[in-house]
C-alpha cells in the first residue's frame, strides 16, 4: 500500500522509509502488515484448499481464510472466514503457524494459521472461495499453492501422522 494523503488534515504524506509516512503536521503513518487467520482442515490425510476467486494470485490455491476485523480477536476471523468461505463449523482451533505473506509489491499479511480440531459440515464454496478441493499435504509445496508458507507441509505432515 502506498499512503498518499493524511487522514487527519488531508497534507502530501512523506514518506520516511520502507514502512513509515508522515505529514507536515507531525501525523504519522506505518504500512504494516494487515492481520489474517486461516484454517488447515484435515481428512484422510489431505488438506482442504479454496481456489482463489479474486486477484492477486486468482486460480491458485490457499487455506481458507480471510483478514481480521478490527473488532475480531484471530479465533473469531477463522470461525468467521470458514463460515463464509467453507459452510464449515470450527469450534476448536489450535494455533499451528504464524508467518507473513508478501501479498502485493508494497502490502504483507501477518498470517495465524490454525489446524480445526474438530470441524462440522460439508464443504461448500462461498465468499472468495471459487472452488473446494482435497489435496495432498504435499501440494502446499507446489507452485499451485498461492504463497509459500515456511514449516507448513511439515505441520500438517505432523497431524495427518
Ligand atoms: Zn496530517
Amino acid at each position: 500500500m502506498k499512503f498518499r494523503y493524511c487522514t487527519e488534515c488531508a497534507a502530501p504524506l512523506e514518506q520516511r522509509d520502507a514502512t513509515e509516512y508522515v505529514c507536515a503536521n507531525g501525523h504519522e503513518y506505518w504500512n504494516e502488515p494487515h492481520a489474517s487467520a486461516c484454517v488447515a482442515v484435515l481428512r484422510d490425510g489431505q488438506v482442504l484448499l479454496a481456489r482463489r476467486g479474486i486477484e492477486p494470485r486468482k486460480g491458485k490455491y490457499v487455506l481458507p481464510g480471510g483478514f481480521v476485523e478490527f473488532d475480531e480477536t484471530p479465533y473469531e476471523a477463522a470461525r468467521r472466514e470458514m463460515r463464509e468461505e467453507t459452510g464449515l463449523d470450527c469450534p476448536e482451533l489450535d494455533l499451528l503457524e504464524v508467518h507473513t505473506i508478501r501479498y502485493r509489491e508494497n502490502e504483507a499479511s501477518l498470517s495465524v494459521v490454525f489446524h480445526a480440531r474438530h470441524w462440522k459440515g460439508e464443504p461448500t464454496a462461498g465468499d472468495d472461495a471459487a472452488a473446494l478441493v482435497w489435496r495432498p499435504v504435499e501440494f502446499v509445496e507446489t507452485d499451485e499453492f498461492a504463497w509459500h508458507i515456511p514449516n507448513l507441509a511439515d505441520r500438517l505432515r505432523a497431524l495427518t501422522g
